[in-house]
C-alpha cells in the first residue's frame, strides 16, 4: 500500500467516531500543493549530476506551512507528502499556529563532498524560493540535514531575496539566529512524553528501562535524556547494529564514542545484538527514532516493551498498531510524542520575528509545559472515545482543523 494512504488509516479512523464534517475530512485527505524540482549540480570530477528534490505544503490553513527537508537516496513524492500530512497534525496536536510542509531530495549525502553538498542545498532554495517564507512555508532540518545545511540556504534565501528575514526557516546556529534548546528538542520531547505515559501507567522512572532505535539527533538526545532522569537505557542502534547492556548504557560516553569512531557498534562494555533483538527487549519504552516503517504485522508480536513512544515520523504500521492495542502496549504516537522538534522551532520563528531571545530554561520550560498539555488533550480524547493514543491524536489534529476551515469558508 501506497505510504500517504496508510498514513491516512488512524486518521480515517478518527474521522469516523469522532464524526467529522466529511467535505473537512475531503479537503485534508490531500496537499494543497506538491513541487518538483530538478537541481543541476557540478560535481568535482566536471560532470553535471541533476537531482530530484521536492517540497509539499500539506496545509495552511493553521498558519504558514512548517516542517523539515530530507536528504536521503529512498526519498519520494509519496514520502514528502506523507510527511507534509504529519506535520499539519503534529502542529495542530501541539497547538502550533502552523499547517504542514516538508521538502526532501532524493540524494545519500554521504556520497557528495562538501562542496558538492553545498552547491545542491544552494541549487534546491533557488528551486523552492518562490514558495517558501516566514509567513508562506517554514523549512528545518530533518533526517540528514543539520544547522550547516539550514546556514547555506539562509545565505542562499537571503541573496535571492534581498533582505534579511531569519525567520524563514529554524534550525539554524544559534549565531545566526537559532534557538537555545533546539538540537536537544525533539529528544527531550520524547522523554517528556515518555514520562507523561509512565506515569498514567504508574511506573516510577527510577524503576524504569528503555531501548532506542537510531541514533542520530532524534536518538542520541532522547538516549541521554533518558539518562538524566534516571531511565536505565539498555541498548541503542544505528544503521551498523545495535548494543545492549542490561546495566545501563551512558549516551552520552556512547554519544562521545560515535563522534570517535562514527557508530554506536564496539561501544566498550556493550554486547552487539540485532535490530530485531533490540526490538523486542523486555523494556519499559521502545523509543524507534529511526525511520518509518520499521514495527510491522512481521515483528510486533515480539514487541515486549509496556510503551511505545515514536521519535520518528511514522515507525508503526496500521497493522502493528492492531497488535499493540491487542497486547495492551501503550503507543504514544508521533504527532505528539516527537512534536518537541518543531514547538522550538516555533520558539526560535517568535525570537526571530521579535529579535528578542530567550534563555535555554525558559524554552525548556515552555516546550516541556506545551508538550505535556498536548499529551493530558489526547490522553483524555481517548479515554472519552474509548480509542488509542494515535487516533485520539488525529481527533485533536482534525478538531482543531476543521473549525478554522468552517470560519474561513472552505467548508
Ligand atoms: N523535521 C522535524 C519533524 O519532523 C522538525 C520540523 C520543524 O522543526 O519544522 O518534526
Amino acid at each position: 500500500m501506497n505510504i500517504f494512504e496508510m498514513a491516512k488509516i488512524p486518521m480515517n479512523k478518527a474521522i469516523e467516531v469522532m464524526h467529522l464534517d466529511p467535505n473537512a475530512a475531503a479537503i485534508i485527505a490531500s496537499p494543497e500543493r506538491t513541487l518538483e524540482v530538478s537541481v543541476p549540480v557540478k560535481m568535482d570530477d566536471g560532470t553535471v549530476k541533476v537531482f530530484t528534490g521536492y517540497r509539499s505544503q500539506h496545509s495552511t490553513v493553521l498558519g504558514p506551512a512548517k516542517g523539515g527537508i530530507r536528504y536521503h537516496q529512498n526519498v519520494s513524492m509519496d514520502e514528502v507528502k506523507t510527511l507534509a500530512f504529519w506535520m499539519t497534525c503534529k502542529c495542530a496536536v501541539a497547538g502550533l499556529p502552523y499547517g504542514g510542509g516538508k521538502g526532501g531530495i532524493i540524494v545519500d549525502p554521504a556520497k557528495l563532498s562538501k562542496r558538492e553538498l553545498e552547491a545542491l542545498t544552494r541549487g534546491y532554495t533557488d528551486k523552492i524560493a518562490p514558495i517558501i517564507g516566514e509567513k508562506r512555508d517554514i523549512p528545518a532540518p530533518d533526517m540528514n540535514t543539520n544547522a550547516q545545511i539550514m546556514g547555506w540556504i539562509l545565505d542562499e534565501y537571503s541573496k535571492l531575496t534581498g533582505q534579511y528575514e531569519p525567520g524563514f526557516i529554524t534550525g539554524k546556529a544559534i549565531c545566526m539566529g537559532g534557538s537555545l534548546g533546539r538540537t536537544a528538542a525533539t529528544g527531550r520531547g520524547v522523554v517528556v512524553a515518555a514520562l507523561e505515559a509512565m506515569k498514567v501507567k504508574n511506573i516510577d522512572p527510577h524503576t524504569a528501562t528503555a531501548a532506542v532505535q537510531g541514533f542520530g539527533n532524534v536518538g542520541s538526545w532522547t538516549g541521554k535524556l533518558f539518562c538524566d532522569e534516571g531511565v536505565k537505557v539498555v541498548a541503542v542502534s544505528d544503521v551498523y547494529g545495535a548494543i545492549y547492556n542490561p546495566e545501563g548504557l551512558d549516551c552520552y560516553a556512547v554519544g562521545d564514542f560515535v563522534a570517535e569512531t562514527g557508530s554506536v557498534v564496539g561501544f566498550p562494555g556493550s554486547q552487539k545484538i540485532s535490530n530485531a533483538e533490540l526490538l523486542a527487549l523486555d523494556v519499559t519504552v521502545l523509543a524507534p527514532c529511526a525511520m518509518e516503517l520499521q514495527l510491522t504485522k512481521d515483528n510486533a508480536d515480539a514487541v515486549r516493551a509496556k510503551i511505545v513512544c515514536e521519535g520518528a515520523n511514522g515507525p508503526t504500521t496500521p497493522d502493528a498498531d492492531e497488535v499493540f492495542d491487542k497486547k495492551g502496549i501503550m503507543v504514544v504516537p508521533d504527532i505528539l510524542a516527537n512534536g518537541g522538534g518543531v514547538t522550538v522551532s516555533y520558539f526560535e520563528w517568535v525570537q526571530n520575528l521579535y529579535r528578542y531571545f530567550w534563555s535555554e530554561e525558559e524554552v525548556i520550560e515552555k516546550q516541556n509545559a506545551m508538550m505535556r498539555k498536548a499529551f493530558k488533550n489526547v490522553y483524555n480524547k481517548a479515554e472519552e472515545f474509548g480509542v488509542n493514543m494515535r487516533v485520539a491524536a488525529y481527533i485533536v489534529a482534525m478538531n482543531s482543523l476543521a473549525e478554522p476551515m468552517r470560519i474561513r469558508g472552505m467548508i
